[in-house]
């Protein structure tokens, strides 16, 4: 391959550049990136680079891949695949050999809170910088839209700074989705605790501006609560647009197959948040994995498989992992617990703050969740396996 394209320069497009480059690609490498800054990355946003522990200087990501042209603050519009060609917003033409698609998702309401003073999204480090000031002057009355795990790392972060802190989550349970139900009940102690007010089992209708500023969000009940600052952390939309048309599957991602090439062509490899791909654990069910471990771990197989060919290409194994830490508590999850209806405490104790929790859908296994347990997470890591009974699953000894 003469020339390798890679759309996305964030986490995914740097790893698969250098997953390239260390396999030994040395032909031309493009890499062409919506925003302006070199990949940087985006986990401290909602948290140390919030708390100021981590400055601009400290998201960078570490090595840089060689002989790489940079095209920042350039978006790919479209994709002729039968041509290989991208087409770029400023009309440029980049043929390629091989692709990598590795642009991404972006919050689901990103253009809710376009123009309005107050309320914030949380993807960029423009958004991380906007949201931070928002928070410095005096006390606020903060809402969280959403109770997923940014959500809860914002409301979190907000009523630890003095804000009277509200998060609206339309399920029963925030966080459930991501961390399993007994570890999500303790986040939601803690979060009582710190003084998060809840509101669970409804949605925010509308946001309440007034002369361009936020002033409040109006429920689905009618009911209003004030609000001087906003955060809508309603989840992600995959960046396909570009895609569209192009004669590859985008519906809910980029839907590729076990080994990564994009469905419809083996000139073409996706990776990091945009991709939608089969899971072995979930007997081969699609799936769009938004994590930082995923990212890498599906550059680096991208990376490898463009370069060896479909014929040659290997699955993708990984599963998908994450950690973070809420009002203090360290969580760590592997596996798929948004798929997950059943739990199972196999070490520790929830509510004393120390467990390991096997999760499963109908019998099966389909993730295991540590709170501050990380060491022994391992073990259970090993008994994640396509059909394994949930109560097969033993804990340390
Ligand atoms: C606030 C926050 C906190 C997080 N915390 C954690 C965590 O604690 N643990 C964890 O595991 N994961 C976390 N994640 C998720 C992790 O950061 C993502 O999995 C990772 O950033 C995905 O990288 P990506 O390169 O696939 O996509 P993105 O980071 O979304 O990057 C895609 C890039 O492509 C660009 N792009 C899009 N369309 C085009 C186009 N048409 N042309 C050119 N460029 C384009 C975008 O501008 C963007 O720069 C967090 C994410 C956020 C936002």
């Amino acid at each position: 391959m003469s020339r390798i394209v890679v759309v996305g320069a964030s986490l995914a497009g740097h790893r698969a550049a250098l997953a390239l480059r260390g396999l030994g690609y040395d032909g031309e490498l493009v890499v062409v990136g919506g925003e302006q800054h070199r990949p940087y990355d985006r986990f401290p946003l909602s948290k140390a680079y919030l708390t100021r522990l981590v400055d601009r200087a400290g998201l960078a990501l570490e090595d840089t891949p060689a002989d790489v042209v940079w095209r920042l603050g350039e978006h790919a519009t479209r994709l002729d695949l039968a041509g290989r060609r991208v087409i770029l917003g400023d009309r440029t033409v980049l043929r390629f050999d091989g692709l990598v698609v590795a642009s991404g998702a972006r919050p689901r309401d990103v253009d809710l809170v376009e123009g309005v003073q107050g309320a914030f999204v949380m993807r960029t480090l423009e958004d991380a910088e906007a949201f931070r000031s928002s928070l410095e002057s005096r006390a606020r009355r903060v809402v969280v839209v959403g109770g997923g795990l940014i959500g809860a790392e914002v409301a979190a972060h907000a009523v630890a700074q003095g804000h009277h802190t509200t998060m609206v989550d339309p399920s029963d349970l925030p966080t459930a989705r991501a961390v399993g139900r007994p570890v999500a009940e303790h986040l939601r102690h803690l979060h009582e605790v710190a003084g998060v007010h809840l509101r669970h089992r409804t949605r925010m209708r509308t946001l309440d501006v007034r002369a361009g500023a936020v002033v409040g969000v109006v429920l689905e009940d009618g009911s209003r609560l004030p609000a001087d600052v906003v955060m809508m952390a309603t989840g992600t939309t995959p960046n396909v647009e570009w895609l569209r048309g192009s004669g590859l599957l985008v519906s809910g991602g980029l839907q590729c197959g076990p080994t990564l090439h994009a469905r419809g062509s083996d000139r073409v490899v996706g990776a990091g948040d945009v991709v939608r791909a089969p899971q072995a654990l979930l007997g081969g069910e699609s799936s769009r994995v938004e994590h930082w471990a995923s990212t890498l771990a599906h550059a680096d197989l991208a990376g490898a498989n463009l370069l060896a060919g479909p014929g040659q290409a290997q699955p993708l194994t990984a599963l998908p992992t994450f950690g973070t830490t809420i009002h203090g508590a360290r969580v760590r999850a592997v596996g798929f617990p948004q798929v997950a209806d059943r739990s199972r405490v196999v070490w520790g104790a929830v509510e004393a703050g120390q467990a390991l929790v096997a999760l499963a859908r109908g019998s099966q296994v389909v993730a295991v969740v540590s709170l501050a347990a990380h060491e022994h997470l391992p073990c259970l890591v090993d008994q994640l396996s396509p059909g394994r009974p949930l109560d097969d699953v033993v804990g340390p000894s």
